[in-house]
């Protein structure tokens, strides 16, 4: 039987060959996308050494938050956030990868409470120009980026994608590739960045090929989700 632990040995395996494979300097992160997993799933990872992960949904997050508080883990928001989440959300996470408007980051902001660290978050960005997605366009996201840096307590630290899931890899990689050039272009700019959240359970080698600091894996690590959870 294959468990957590032996999927996670290999999906860590799996990082580092990728990386120097293709000469990757970048450090790799692996954020552990635990949406419609059981807090006993996550006790199990948590165990086998991993200590960042990742939530969608508000509710459930809180839910799965409070039975695991003996553990020392780090939490990342990484659903879509409506405004009447920001507050829980500032109160709950260390970091939000999904932050795609300003009034969002601004309720994030008011909302960090003062004894904890500013809150870490990235910008997420729209590679596939498709008007339905989430995620803010290429050309409105240095606006947004100067926005944030401004807040005392939100800390700018990269950009995060979903890019549209595809069986072709050079469409992923173009898609990657134009994430990556949108977070290049904001260092040049002057932005410290140190985080580009690309790549999921089937594309993430692409995604650290193309300079992905924090891969976001949920079914390669965990199995099949129980529902449909990908909204
Ligand atoms: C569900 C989800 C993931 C993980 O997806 P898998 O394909 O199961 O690895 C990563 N990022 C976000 C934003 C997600 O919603």
């Amino acid at each position: 039987m294959t468990t957590i632990a032996n999927r996670l040995q290999d999906i860590l395996a799996t990082i580092q060959s990728t990386k120097s494979t293709n000469h990757c300097k970048q450090h790799v992160s692996l954020l552990a996308v635990s949406k419609a997993q059981s807090s006993q799933a996550i006790r199990e990872a948590f165990f086998a050494g991993q200590k960042i992960f990742g939530e969608n949904y508000l509710q459930e997050a809180i839910e799965k938050q409070s039975q695991l508080t003996d553990l020392n883990i780090e939490w990342h928001f990484i659903g879509p956030i409506q405004s009447n989440k920001t507050q829980l959300i500032a109160q709950n996470f260390s970091w939000v990868h999904s932050v795609d408007r300003l009034k969002i980051a601004q309720r994030l902001n008011d909302a960090r409470p003062e004894n904890l660290a500013p809150l870490q978050v990235c910008i997420q960005v729209n590679s596939s120009n498709e008007v339905s997605k989430s995620g803010v366009a290429p050309k409105e996201l240095e606006s947004l980026a100067i926005a944030i840096a401004l807040m005392p307590r939100l800390k700018l630290r990269g950009l995060m994608s979903i890019p549209e899931p595809s069986n072709d890899n050079n469409k992923q990689r173009a898609q990657f590739k134009q994430v990556r050039e949108c977070y290049d272009a904001l260092i040049a700019k002057g932005f410290a960045l140190d985080t580009l959240s690309i790549g999921m359970s089937d594309d993430y080698t692409i995604a650290i090929e193309q300079g992905a600091t924090i891969v976001r894996i949920g079914s390669a690590l965990f199995g099949a989700r129980k529902y449909a959870a990908s909204k």
